[in-house]
C-alpha cells in the first residue's frame, strides 16, 4: 500500500493538545492519528486506521488458528437478554441506555456474553456441536466514570471479544488455555513487554481469571510479582495468607484504659508507649485493630453500611475492596451517615458494637490477618479510651473476612515461604476468563449430553482491547521526538522522504517507490514538493514513528540513499541499485 504525504488526509501539529494528559495520547493527535470527538471517543484517521487494521490482523489470525470463528454482533441491543441476567441493573450508570420510538427499552453493549449465549442457544442443542469458540472484533460502548489517556480508557473502543461453550470443566480448561496460547502467540507478536497477571473474574461471575498486562508506569492497574517464586496478580486478586491460629490461653482477660487524646493510629501508638511500654519491643500501628467505615452503594440504589478491621498501620485500598464487591460501589461513610449510629464514636470504634448481633448491627468483616487468636489494641466505644488484649475469636467474631487492606512491597508472598511481593504498574489489554454456567443458567443454554440428558454448557470470555492497543503500543514505544512503531503494527513499513528540489531526487524517489510497492511493501511516501523543506519532513517522519526512514537526498546524484532506523536512530547508506531487496530485507528482518 503506498499512502502520500501530499494527498494524505493529515496535519501533524507541532503543539501538544490541552486535553492529553499520557504521551501517547498527546503523539497520536500531534502525528495525525486520531482526533477527539467527544468525550472518551475518538475519529480515527487514515494513519491511526493503518495501525488499527494490523492489530486486527493479527487477532483475527490467531483466533481463526484455534478454531474460533468470526461472528458480529449489533452494538445496539435489546434489554431483555441483560435483564436476565441482572446486569441491565448492575451496570448501573456505566452504561448507555437509549429508547425507541415504542418506548422500548436498549443499550449500547458493553460486552456481548448474553448475546453469545443465546446464538449459540438458538442454533445449537447437542453435546456433539461442542467444544465451540466464537469471537467478533467490534465496537463497545461504556459510560466510563473516568474516560482517560486518549484510547487507553474509552467510552466507544473495539474490542475482540470471543467467547468458549463446552459441556464440562475439562473441555473448558482446555478452550481456555488455548485462547491463553492465543494471547501469548497476539501479545509477542504486538511487540511489547507484558505480564500475566492473576485477576478477580469482577462483575462476570466465575472461577479462574487472568489478565495480560502492558508493562507501563501510566496504567491503571498494579500488579505485583513474587520475589522467589512464579506468583503474579493484580493487586485487585492478592489473596493474603492468613496466619495460622495463635494460641491465646495465657492471654490476659481484655482491658479497656483511659487513652485520653488519641483518635489517630499515631497518637495511640505515641500513648502506648508512654503508658503501657512493653518488656519485648515497642508497640506499633500494626498492634492496632483499625476500624474504617464505609457506604457500600448497591446497584439497586439501595446503601448499606460496612465496618472493615485491619491492622493499623494498613489502609483500605479502595480499588481490592470494590474487586471484591463489584458491581456494588464504595464510598466512605460521611459524618451525617455516621451521625445515624450514635453507637460509633469517632476515632474509638471498636468490635464491641459492631457486626450484625451487636449494638450497631454493621456488618464486620476482618483482614485474614484478624485471625483466630492474634491479640489487639483497639477502640472501646468511648471517646478517649482503648481495649488491649482484645482477642478475636476470644473477646469478638466478626461476620466475616474481606480483601480490602492494601498490599505493599515486601509483603509475604500468598504462594511460597520465602518469596516477598513487589509492585509495578500495567495497562489491562487481554482477559481470559472461565465465566462457567452463570450465563448459560440464566439464559437457559443446555445441550443433550452422550446419555441423552440435559447439561448445562459452561462457558469461557476472552477480551483484547484493540483500541486500547493502539494506545498502550504508542504508550510502550514513544521516545522524546515522537512514536515509534513496532514493525508489525506500524502504519507502513517504510517512511521514504524526497529530500531536496531536484528533479533528479523526485525522479529517484518515485521509482525507489514503485519498486518498493511493486516488492509488497507499504509505504508512506513524503513526497511533498514546494514550501516544505527536509527539516520538516525529517520532523514529521520521526513524528509518525515508521520504523525505517529512507532519505532520498543529494546522494542520488552518487547513486546512494541513506537508511535511518527510528529506534535506535543508526543510519547506513544504501546504493540506489538493489535498494528494493536490501530494504525489503531490513523490513521483513
Ligand atoms: P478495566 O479494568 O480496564 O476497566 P475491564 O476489566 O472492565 O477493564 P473487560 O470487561 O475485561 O475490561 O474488557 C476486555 C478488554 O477490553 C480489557 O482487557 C481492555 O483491554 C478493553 N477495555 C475495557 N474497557 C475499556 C475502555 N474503557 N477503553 C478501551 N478499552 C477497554
Ligand atoms: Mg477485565
Amino acid at each position: 500500500m503506498l499512502m502520500r504525504m501530499s494527498t494524505l488526509f493529515v496535519r501533524t501539529l507541532r503543539e501538544d493538545p490541552s486535553d492529553a494528559e499520557v504521551p501517547s495520547h498527546r503523539l497520536l493527535v500531534r502525528a495525525g492519528y486520531i482526533r477527539r470527538a467527544a468525550p472518551g471517543i475518538y475519529t480515527w484517521l487514515p494513519l491511526g486506521l493503518a495501525v488499527l487494521r494490523k492489530i486486527e490482523g493479527i487477532i483475527r489470525e490467531e483466533m481463526n488458528g484455534i478454531g474460533a470463528q468470526e461472528v458480529t454482533f449489533p452494538a445496539l441491543l435489546p434489554r431483555e437478554p441483560y435483564e436476565a441476567t441482572g446486569r441491565w441493573a448492575e451496570y448501573g450508570d456505566n452504561i448507555f441506555r437509549l429508547k425507541d420510538r415504542k418506548d422500548a427499552d436498549y443499550l449500547l453493549g458493553p460486552t456481548h456474553e448474553e448475546m453469545f449465549t443465546l446464538l449459540v442457544k438458538d442454533m445449537y442443542s447437542s453435546y456433539k456441536d461442542l467444544p465451540l469458540s466464537l469471537y467478533q472484533i467490534q465496537t463497545k460502548y461504556r459510560d466510563e466514570a473516568r474516560p482517560r489517556a486518549g484510547l487507553l480508557r474509552g467510552r466507544e473502543f473495539t474490542m475482540k471479544d470471543s467467547y468458549s461453550f463446552d459441556v464440562n470443566d475439562a473441555g473448558l480448561d482446555a478452550s481456555y488455555q488455548k485462547h491463553r496460547a492465543a494471547y501469548v502467540r497476539i501479545f509477542a507478536r504486538l511487540g511489547f513487554d507484558y505480564a500475566i497477571v492473576k485477576a478477580t473474574a469482577g462483575a462476570m461471575g466465575g472461577s479462574k481469571s487472568e489478565e495480560f498486562l502492558a508493562k507501563a508506569e501510566v496504567g491503571e492497574d498494579t500488579y505485583v510479582r513474587c520475589t522467589h517464586c512464579d506468583y503474579a496478580a493484580n493487586v485487585e486478586a492478592v489473596e493474603v495468607r492468613p496466619p495460622a491460629p495463635v494460641a491465646y490461653d495465657d492471654a490476659p482477660a481484655a482491658h479497656a484504659e483511659d487513652t485520653p487524646g488519641t483518635p489517630t493510629i499515631e497518637s495511640l501508638v505515641d500513648y502506648l508507649n508512654a503508658a503501657f511500654p512493653r518488656a519485648d519491643r515497642p508497640w506499633a500501628a500494626g498492634d492496632t485493630l483499625k476500624n474504617v467505615l464505609v457506604v457500600l452503594k448497591h446497584p439497586d440504589g439501595t446503601r448499606e453500611p460496612l465496618a472493615i478491621g485491619l491492622p493499623g498501620d494498613r489502609e483500605v485500598d479502595q480499588k481490592r475492596l470494590e474487586g471484591q464487591l463489584e458491581p456494588i460501589e464504595v464510598e466512605p461513610m460521611d459524618e451525617a451517615e455516621l451521625a445515624k449510629h450514635p453507637a460509633l464514636v469517632k476515632g474509638y470504634i471498636g468490635p464491641g458494637v459492631l457486626g450484625e448481633d451487636n449494638k450497631t448491627g454493621i456488618r464486620y468483616l476482618v483482614d485474614p490477618r484478624v485471625a483466630e487468636g492474634t491479640r489487639w489494641v483497639t477502640g472501646a466505644d468511648e471517646s478517649g479510651r482503648h481495649v488491649l488484649d482484645l482477642v478475636a475469636g476470644r473477646d469478638f467474631t466478626p461476620d466475616g473476612t474481606i480483601e480490602a487492606a492494601d498490599v505493599r512491597d515486601g509483603d509475604h508472598c500468598p504462594h511460597c515461604a520465602d518469596g516477598t511481593l513487589e509492585s509495578a504498574r500495567g495497562i489491562e489489554m487481554g482477559h481470559v476468563f472461565q465465566l462457567g454456567r452463570k450465563y448459560a443458567e440464566a439464559l437457559d443454554l443446555k445441550v443433550l449430553d452422550e446419555n441423552g440428558k440435559l447439561v448445562t454448557v459452561t462457558m469461557g470470555s476472552y477480551g483484547v482491547g484493540v483500541t486500547r492497543a493502539v494506545g498502550a503500543i504508542a504508550e510502550n514505544s514513544l521516545d522524546e521526538i515522537g512514536l515509534c512503531w513496532p514493525r508489525n503494527v506500524a502504519p507502513a513499513d517504510l517512511h521514504v522522504v524526497a529530500a531536496g528540489k531536484e528533479e533528479a531526487v523526485f525522479a529517484a524517489a518515485d521509482a525507489l517507490v514503485a519498486g518498493l510497492t511493486g516488492a509488497g511493501l507499504d509505504v508512506l511516501y513524503d513526497d511533498r514538493t514546494g514550501k516544505v523543506s527536509p527539516g520538516v519532513k525529517f520532523k514529521d517522519a520521526e513524528l509518525i514513528g515508521c520504523p525505517t526512514i529512507v532519505t532520498v537526498g543529494r546522494g542520488v546524484a552518487d547513486g546512494v540513499i541513506e537508511v535511518k532506523d527510528r529506534r535506535t536512530g543508526e543510519r547506513q547508506e544504501l546504493t540506489l541499485d538493489g535498494a528494493v531487496d536490501a530494504l525489503a530485507a531490513i523490513v521483513r528482518g
